[in-house]
């Protein structure tokens, strides 16, 4: 990717931030995270060099990989994949500045138990499953604020900051609008729990999101092509 190519993907995805998060309140700031999974470690210098500073991987062998040749880069890494609990200990390591997918009560408990181990913490967030779909990790809508604040009682190395979705997958703007909906109601009623970050919205859909309350986007391939 060129630095021009850089520049005019940036350019494009802060304009149509813009546009959406006016319409929704003049007051509402959106955090844009690069999602950094299928790209190079020279892509992401280029991305960082256009002025792009968090960026996020999904696997945290690659976190560690990348995030160790640009070591000299002060770049904001988030962890927005599936965690596999062989690797909760590497991933404590890199020290992430935010995981997304915390996606259960029991996965909760593993990770706070080696965070104490280690005597650090880590901020996370709860992710919720909002479109139901078999495919897609976290916890169920209807039990969400309930584990949330299960999570938030019981593991005091946990930070949980708010919540994480993935939204709907398919071409019905409606049902993806639901699905965000879900996610947003959640959120405001977690509001006197600590819940300030509400990430949704990807390079399809981050526009939508926005609209409907997300304050932290994750996007990958509109800004790496
Ligand atoms: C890959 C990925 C993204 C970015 O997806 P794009 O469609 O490329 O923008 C966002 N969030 C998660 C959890 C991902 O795995």
């Amino acid at each position: 990717m060129t630095k021009e190519k850089a520049i005019e993907n940036l350019d494009n995805v802060i304009t149509n931030i813009e546009k959406a998060r006016l319409k929704l309140d003049g007051h509402h700031i959106v955090q844009l995270v690069a999602i950094s999974k299928y790209s190079t470690t020279d892509d992401i210098k280029t991305l960082y060099e256009s002025g792009q500073r968090a960026f996020g991987e999904n696997k945290v062998q690659d976190l560690k990989e990348k995030s160790t040749i640009l070591d000299d880069l002060p770049i904001q890494w988030h962890f927005v994949g599936r965690l596999q609990t062989n690797k909760i200990n590497q991933l404590i390591d890199l020290n992430p500045s935010l995981m997304h997918s915390l996606d259960s009560y029991e996965m909760a408990n593993e990770l706070d138990k080696r965070l104490k181990a280690k005597n650090t913490t880590m901020k996370c967030l709860l992710q919720i499953n909002s479109a139901k779909e078999e495919s897609k990790a976290g916890v169920e809508p209807q039990q969400a604020v309930e584990i949330y604040k299960k999570i938030k009682t019981d593991f005091s190395n946990i930070i949980l900051v708010g919540v994480m979705s993935i939204g709907a997958h398919c071409d019905d703007k409606t049902i993806i609008k639901q699905s965000f909906i879900t996610t947003k109601n959640i959120f405001d009623s977690l509001s006197d729990d600590g819940a300030v970050i509400c990430s949704m919205g990807m390079s399809g859909d981050y526009e939508i999101a926005i609209e409907h309350g997300s304050n932290l986007i994750r996007v990958g391939s509109a800004l790496f092509k």
